[in-house]
């Protein structure tokens, strides 16, 4: 049932052009590209969630990068952002390999989801709060189809305040606002919102962020959404582990 309205999401994001700014922007990277990518056919259309229909845990950026999603068409994916991440998804049991590369390179997320504030890259990674509130029911559509998610992570304090928007769009407002921080926590509805610090190339090269910071993040994130998953095998590729007796696959992940 979930993974039909999320298909359903899929298809609108992917159509959207609300954002003039941003449809401009989006297009003009995909036409120019970067020289490292210039042999590459860049996805340049608005990134859609990607992950597991069944997740227990959402975990929610900021936008797409330029040369990253919005050159392979999959969230955190082709980036040092993503690298970060998939690395510390695959290192806790909520991923079957640790990278992510492209549409078709067989990942597949074990009770997690992946999102973005906004689905269109921003230029200096800037959205403008009108673009923000233009993409959010797109994340309020993707909650309302998630049935199972207890827990949030939002990777930065722009991720922190669109989930808090989000959540209060469906009726689950938090009085006083909860302040984000690293391992912040707060209770909103139903779900456990914890924050964490962007996996952004200035955060992780500084080391305010590092791999260890992440995954403790992401281990309480399954506590709080009350996720058992076994560790990974050492190795380049694990089988997509079982959660709840059924296998997870990387369902709502074709993003184009
Ligand atoms: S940012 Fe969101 S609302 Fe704006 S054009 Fe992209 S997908 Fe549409």
């Amino acid at each position: 049932m979930s993974a039909r309205e999320l298909e359903e999401v899929r298809r609108d994001v992917v159509a959207c052009r609300r954002c003039p700014r941003l449809v401009a922007w989006r297009e003009k990277v995909a036409r120019d590209r970067t020289a490292r990518f210039a042999d590459q056919e860049y996805w340049g259309k608005p990134v859609p969630g990607f992950g597991d229909p069944s997740a227990r845990i959402l975990v929610l950026g900021l936008a797409p990068a330029a040369h990253g999603g919005n050159r392979t068409g999959r969230i955190f994916t082709g980036d040092r952002s993503g690298d970060f991440l998939f690395a510390g998804l695959y290192r806790v049991g909520l991923a079957n390999q640790p990278t992510s590369v492209s549409r078709d390179d067989g990942l597949a997320l074990a009770g997690a989801y992946l999102a973005a504030v906004n689905r269109c890259c921003p230029p200096k990674n800037r959205p403008t709060p009108a673009e923000r509130d233009a993409c959010l029911p797109f994340l309020e559509r993707e909650l309302r189809a998630l049935h199972g998610v207890r827990a949030i992570v939002a990777l930065g304090a722009f991720a922190w305040d669109g989930a808090l928007r989000t959540l209060a769009a469906l009726g689950h407002r938090a009085k006083p606002k909860p302040r984000f921080g690293h391992l912040a926590e707060a209770e909103v509805g139903p779900y456990a919102l914890v924050g964490c610090f962007h996996p952004s190339q200035q955060n992780t090269f500084t080391r305010k962020l590092t791999p260890e910071m992440l995954d403790a993040v992401l281990e309480r994130a399954k506590e709080l959404a009350g996720l058992r998953l076994p560790r990974p095998r050492r190795g380049p590729r694990s089988p997509v582990p079982r959660v709840g007796g059924r296998a997870r696959s990387g369902g709502g992940s074709a993003a184009g």
